[in-house]
C-alpha cells in the first residue's frame, strides 16, 4: 500500500539516522564542543530500526533507505544493521522497480573510516555510498571540519571504489567565503577519480547559527564556475532525486547540485525521516515530531504503528520556507536530524 501525502506525493525514501554522535565538527553543522549526546537508552536499537524499517518497506512500499547520522560509522556493528535490512523485500505487487526485492540500502559518511568498512559493508548489502568532501586542501579541511583527516577520507573514498560501489558520490556543501573558490578544484578532483560530486547549498541547520542567506552559493553560480572551464549540459529531469545534474560535454561524467535554498525541490519530494531517537520527520526543516520511540516502548502493534505513520505523512507539509519571514528553524540541528 502507498504511503501519499496531502499533496500527492508518494513516500519512497527512509532517512534514518543511527546515531547523534560524530567524529567531525563540521563547522556548517556542530559546534565545536557542548553538544549534548542522546542517551544510550533513547536511541533506537537495530531492531527497533529493523522493526519500523520493515513497517516503511513491507507494508508501505518505501523502497529506499538511507543510513545516516551524526557519522553512521561510528555506531558499533553497522554491518548487522546492514544485514538486517537487506533481509526486508518490497512487495512483489508493487510498481516499484525494485518490487519482489530488497530496497535500495545507501550511507551518507564522511568516509573518514571507511577503509575499514567498505568490504563488510558492501558484502552485507549497501548499495550506495555518499562520501562528503569540502576540500582538497588539508587546512581549509581542518578548518571546516575541525579535523586533520582529509587523507584518510580520500583514503576512503578509493576504500569505496575498490569495494565496488558504484558510482561513489561526493558531497561537498559550499559556504561563501570558505570554500566557494574550490567548486572548479573539486569538479576536477570528481573527473578524475571517477566519482559524482554534487555540490550542496548551505543550509540553515548549523548548529553555530551562523547561516545567513548570502553564505549561500546557489546552484547558478556554481553551474557557472564549473561551465567556463568544463563545459556542461544538463541532463532531463531528476525526478525525485535531490541533484540536478549535468554530464560533462567531454565525456568526463557527471555532476550535481543539490539546490535546497535557491530551487527548493519539494513538490518532488518522496522522503521522510527519522531520527536516533526514534522521532518521526515528514521534512528536513519540520517542526513537529512524531515520537515512535515511545511508541515501540510502550508495546505499540505493528498496525497500530503504521497508522501513526499514516497520520504523520498526512501531516507533511507543501515545502519548506527559507528565505521567507515565515520560515522557523527547527529546533534540532543537521546532525541531529539526520541530513
Ligand atoms: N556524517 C555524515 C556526513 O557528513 O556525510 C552523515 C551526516 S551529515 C549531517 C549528512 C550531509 O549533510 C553531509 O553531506 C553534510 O555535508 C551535510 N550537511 C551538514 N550540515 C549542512 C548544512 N548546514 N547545509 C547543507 N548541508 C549540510
Ligand atoms: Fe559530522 Fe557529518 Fe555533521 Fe560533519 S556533516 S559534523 S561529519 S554529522
Amino acid at each position: 500500500m502507498d504511503l501519499i501525502d496531502p499533496f500527492g506525493r508518494t513516500i519512497r525514501d527512509l532517512r534514518i539516522s543511527v546515531t547523534d554522535r560524530c567524529n567531525f565538527r563540521c563547522t556548517y553543522c556542530m559546534p565545536e564542543e557542548g553538544m549534548k549526546w542522546l542517551p544510550r537508552s533513547e536511541v533506537l536499537t537495530f531492531e527497533e530500526i529493523e522493526r519500523l524499517a520493515r513497517i516503511f518497506v513491507e507494508h508501505f512500499e518505501v523502497d529506499g533507505l538511507r543510513l545516516t547520522g551524526g557519522e553512521p560509522t561510528i555506531r558499533a556493528h553497522m554491518t548487522l544493521l546492514v544485514q538486517k535490512l537487506a533481509q526486508l523485500r518490497v512487495p512483489a505487487t508493487s510498481a516499484s522497480p525494485f518490487a519482489g526485492r530488497k530496497p535500495d540500502l545507501s550511507m551518507t559518511t564522511n568516509g573518514a573510516t571507511f577503509r575499514l568498512l567498505a568490504h563488510e559493508l558492501r558484502d552485507a548489502g549497501l548499495d550506495r555510498v555518499n562520501i562528503s568532501l569540502d576540500t582538497l586542501q588539508r587546512d581549509k579541511f581542518e578548518q571546516m571540519t575541525r579535523r586533520d583527516e582529509l587523507v584518510r577520507v580520500l583514503d576512503g573514498i578509493e576504500a569505496a571504489k575498490e569495494a565496488g560501489f558504484s558510482p561513489v558520490k561526493i558531497n561537498a556543501v559550499v559556504e561563501r567565503g570558505v570554500n566557494d573558490d574550490e567548486i572548479v578544484h573539486l569538479a576536477r578532483y570528481g573527473r578524475d577519480n571517477d566519482v559524482q560530486v554534487r555540490f550542496i547549498e548551505f543550509m540553515p541547520l548549523d548548529a553555530g547559527g551562523h547561516w545567513l542567506n548570502n553564505k549561500v552559493v546557489g546552484q547558478d553560480e556554481i553551474v557557472a564556475a564549473i561551465h567556463a572551464v568544463f563545459p556542461i549540459e544538463l541532463l532531463p529531469a531528476r525526478g525525485s532525486a535531490p541533484a540536478d545534474t549535468w554530464r560533462y560535454l567531454d565525456g568526463g561524467g557527471v555532476v550535481g547540485v543539490i539546490p535546497t535554498v535557491t530551487k527548493p525541490f519539494c513538490d518532488d519530494c518522496d522522503r521522510v525521516r527519522l531520527t536516533a531517537d526514534g522521532q518521526f520527520r515528514t521534512c528536513l526543516f519540520a517542526t513537529t515530531e512524531f515520537d515512535f520511540l515511545r511508541l515501540i516502548r510502550d508495546g505499540a502493534t505493528d498496525a497500530e504503528l503504521a497508522a501513526e505513520i499514516q497520520r504523520a505523512v498526512g501531516t507533511k507539509w507543501a515545502g519548506h520556507s527559507i528565505g521567507q519571514v515565515t520560515f522557523v528553524r527547527p529546533r534540532r540541528t543537521m546532525s541531529q536530524i539526520g541530513g
